[in-house]
């Protein structure tokens, strides 16, 4: 069995968190060149980049493009709200989490009319409400919604709602940020208009920029909307199509590494194989927790594989910082709540990491219980 220490070669603690993630060695190794942001070699390798990406969300290139923006995953969401909701337009957010609530916030700060439909953090959204909403307010131009909310790991049904946006002919935007690459689905059967990931999550590149997938109809009509220069989201993919350059400085290391990571996902099998190793880590994860008596967040249905919350367990000798420093210690990182209503922390099952590297976190949580003296029903 392949476990993180072999394939990642480096003696780093192991991430169990929202990212960024462990990469593999080679993924690490692939930056190690420098390349002119000019230079044939890059912009083919821009260009294969892009195509892979359109295959990942099972569209074609002149129905969709692929466009990559330099910042993290949240500079995508400013470009795409920035960028696509026309003067005088109102965006609608579905809201069950802090991801959805940032869309609002980003809206919020470039002074769009925005709406928000805010459902509990451990419940889907309601469609019949998001319909009637729609029904009700046709000034609405634009709809957003979050597909793996982080914040728990809830799945939203993000075709169910794009039906219903479809039906009342608005723009739909879905933060695919942490499931594009691990969970297979299709923008065109969700009837996406713009959908943004970043580098450093299920694809297991490193940090640096955002992937906005676009319908090219829905891009080319949003000619004159945007509100920033350097987020100009329609003025990005003009560059790169024309000439496959990017407007300003590309970060062509994160880029080199991103490659190797697309290549990667091909070898294990595409969207659906890293589905699977996310699944087979999800499986283990809760089988142990379950075992050391922990409690998860959401309804087993509603819960994805890429990311757990888990209740704190009620016994008084608990402290989650004592527990996460204790863990640290133990070369194991996992990541606070950022559920408002509960307390709870989180673990990933994203990133290079195998059952066995779940395996070893399920014996360090249970040694630092121990040491604590944290007993569990
Ligand atoms: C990680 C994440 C983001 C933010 O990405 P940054 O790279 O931290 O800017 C946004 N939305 C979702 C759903 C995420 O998981």
């Amino acid at each position: 069995m392949e476990t993180n220490s072999t394939i990642s070669g480096w003696k780093d603690k192991i991430l169990f968190t929202p990212g960024p993630l462990i990469t593999s060695r080679t993924v690490k190794q692939a930056m190690l060149r420098d390349l002119g942001s000019r230079d044939y070699s890059f912009i083919e390798l821009v260009k294969d980049i892009r195509n892979r990406l359109l295959e990942i969300g099972q569209v074609h290139k002149g129905d969709y493009e692929a466009i990559i923006m330099q910042g993290s995953g949240t500079y995508g969401l400013e470009a795409v709200v920035s960028s696509t909701v026309p003067p005088g337009g109102k965006l609608l957010v579905i809201v069950n989490g802090a991801y959805g609530r940032r869309i609002a916030l980003i809206a919020e700060v470039l002074k769009i009319n925005v709406t928000t439909l805010v459902y509990p953090e451990s419940r889907t959204p309601d469609l019949a409400e998001i319909e009637s909403t729609l029904a009700a307010d046709d000034s609405i131009t634009n709809v957003a919604v979050i597909h793996c909310e982080t914040t728990t790991g809830i799945i939203n049904p993000i075709k169910e709602i794009g039906a219903i946006v479809k039906q009342f002919g608005k723009s739909y935007f879905v933060d695919a940020m942490s499931s594009f690459g691990a969970v297979p689905f299709s923008l065109s059967e969700c009837g996406i208009d713009f959908m943004v990931s970043s580098a450093n999550k299920c694809i297991e590149g490193v940090p640096g920029f955002a992937i906005i997938l676009a319908k090219q109809e829905s891009l080319l009509a949003t000619e004159g909307y945007a509100r920033s220069l350097s987020l100009n989201l329609l003025a990005q993919w003009q560059g790169l199509d024309a000439n496959g350059q990017f407007r300003f400085t590309p970060p062509t290391h994160a880029l080199l590494a991103f490659h190797q990571a697309l290549l990667e996902l091909r070898d294990e099998g595409g969207v659906e194989g890293r589905g699977r190793r996310y699944e087979a880590n999800y499986e283990t994860l809760v089988a142990g927790t379950r075992a050391l008596g922990l409690r998860e967040y959401l309804q087993p249905e509603d819960q994805g594989y890429v990311i757990t919350s888990f209740h704190y367990p009620s016994h008084p000798n608990f402290d989650f910082e004592a527990f996460y420093r204790r863990l640290n210690d133990k070369q194991q990182v996992i990541y606070p709540g950022k559920v408002s209503e509960v307390a709870c922390f989180r673990i990933g099952s994203i990133g290079r990491i195998f059952p066995a590297d779940v395996s070893t976190l399920l014996a360090a949580m249970r040694e630092a219980f121990e040491e604590m003296g944290v007993t569990l029903p």
